[in-house]
């Protein structure tokens, strides 16, 4: 059994990837190609945001939408302690100081509350400018914007959804990647919307932030003359073959994946309650389920389950294992323990069961009976 089955997913679009990736090949037009402006387009307007900017990664998507903002030293960035790491490494690498804020440990998202708490902190110590929060859509499911904006806005800051996992989630009738004053996403091969290597973009509103991000991605070239670099940036472009990868992929997310993910996920809730904690989506959000994580008991209990999964032959991960305020990187920062509760739970207790559109009925059956067992077992 796979955990994410990428084979799965490219015999069921083998037609259409191998004749898109075909045609790029014989044209040779692999960087900034028809096939990226396309893709662009697509995305822009399957999001429902103006404009659309791709790039190499979604670690690039966050430091260009920095950029964009001119946000540096002396600006405080917030951001959800349980994530992948590149949510606070992009602030560090503009220079900004990073915040950790804590989580949810039912959504796993940032906690709202938490937030607001952490930015009155940062005022009152007038040490740094609170200009950014970074709201995660942490295995899926978008983080909590209504309240995250009103809050940003109370205190003069912008928001950036980071949605590298969250392509595809919605709240309401709003679409992940459509939050926030700009949202950025990843296309790495294992998230909802992913190619096969490296890939990121970022959703902007307005024509100059779109025509600006455009610079800052070939090196802060002019519009006029590509020869005189205007400003700093970086070279961070998709290639033309992904782009070909990813639209095929991108109608069948839209079509049938997005649904599949959430039939999977509701068998395993169904399955599995009362044996775990199963992930909470609020009311009225959607997950698009980069990962199904459920809650064990402590460390002990997640440990022995997942040794006795993988002896079944059952691939499970811990997705996180440590928190950003934890990791070595920002060692010297002196982020006490006592003030993310929630990651610190999460961390112990957080399991990542197999999810793809391609799970069957049969897959599902199988592990929630040995997580069933493992659980009695431990
Ligand atoms: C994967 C991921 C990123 C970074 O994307 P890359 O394409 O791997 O650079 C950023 N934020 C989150 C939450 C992610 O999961």
């Amino acid at each position: 059994m796979q955990f994410h089955d990428l084979a799965a997913q490219y015999q069921a679009l083998k037609a259409e990837i191998d004749s898109g990736m075909a045609e790029v090949l014989a044209k040779g037009q692999f960087i900034l190609g028809p096939q990226v402006a396309e893709l662009e387009e697509k995305l822009a307007q399957d999001v429902g945001r103006k404009y659309c900017v791709s790039c190499a990664n979604g670690t690039d998507a966050l430091v260009l939408t920095l950029m964009l903002w001119g946000v540096g030293p002396g600006d405080a960035v917030f951001v959800p302690d349980f994530t992948y790491f590149a949510t606070a490494g992009c602030a560090s690498t503009v220079g900004a100081e990073v915040i950790p804020v804590d989580i949810r440990t039912d959504t796993f998202n940032i906690c709202p509350d938490a937030l607001e708490a952490m930015i009155e902190q940062v005022e009152k110590e007038g040490k740094y400018r609170p200009r950014v929060v970074i709201p995660v859509d942490l295995f899926g499911q978008p983080a909590e914007y209504e309240r995250i904006e009103a809050i940003a806005k109370k205190h003069g800051m912008l928001v950036l959804e980071d949605g590298a996992q969250g392509y595809g989630g919605q709240i309401g009738t709003k679409n992940a990647c459509a939050f926030g004053d700009a949202a950025t996403t990843s296309f790495f091969p294992a998230k909802p919307l992913g190619c096969y290597g490296d890939g990121g973009a970022i959703f902007v509103d307005h024509a100059d932030e779109d025509a600006l991000l455009r610079s800052l991605r070939a090196n802060g070239r002019g519009v006029e003359d590509k020869y005189d670099n205007q400003r700093i940036g970086m070279n961070s472009r998709l290639d033309t073959l992904q782009a070909a990868i990813l639209l095929p992929k991108l109608r069948a997310l839209r079509e049938y994946e997005i649904a599949a993910l959430n039939a999977s996920a509701d068998k395993y809730t169904q399955a599995l309650s009362g044996v775990v904690q199963t992930p909470t989506v609020l009311s009225g959000y959607v997950s698009s389920w980069a990962q199904y994580s459920v809650l064990l008991e402590d460390r002990q209990q997640r440990d022995r389950v997942q040794q006795e999964l993988k002896a079944q032959g059952i691939p499970t991960m811990v997705y996180y294992p440590r928190g950003i305020h934890q990791q070595t990187a920002y060692a010297h920062r002196h982020f006490p323990d006592e003030w993310y509760q929630g990651t610190l739970a999460a961390c112990s207790r957080v399991l990542a069961l197999p999810m793809h559109p391609y799970l069957t009925d049969e897959d599902i059956s199988r592990v929630s009976e040995a997580l069933k067992q493992a659980v009695q077992k431990a």
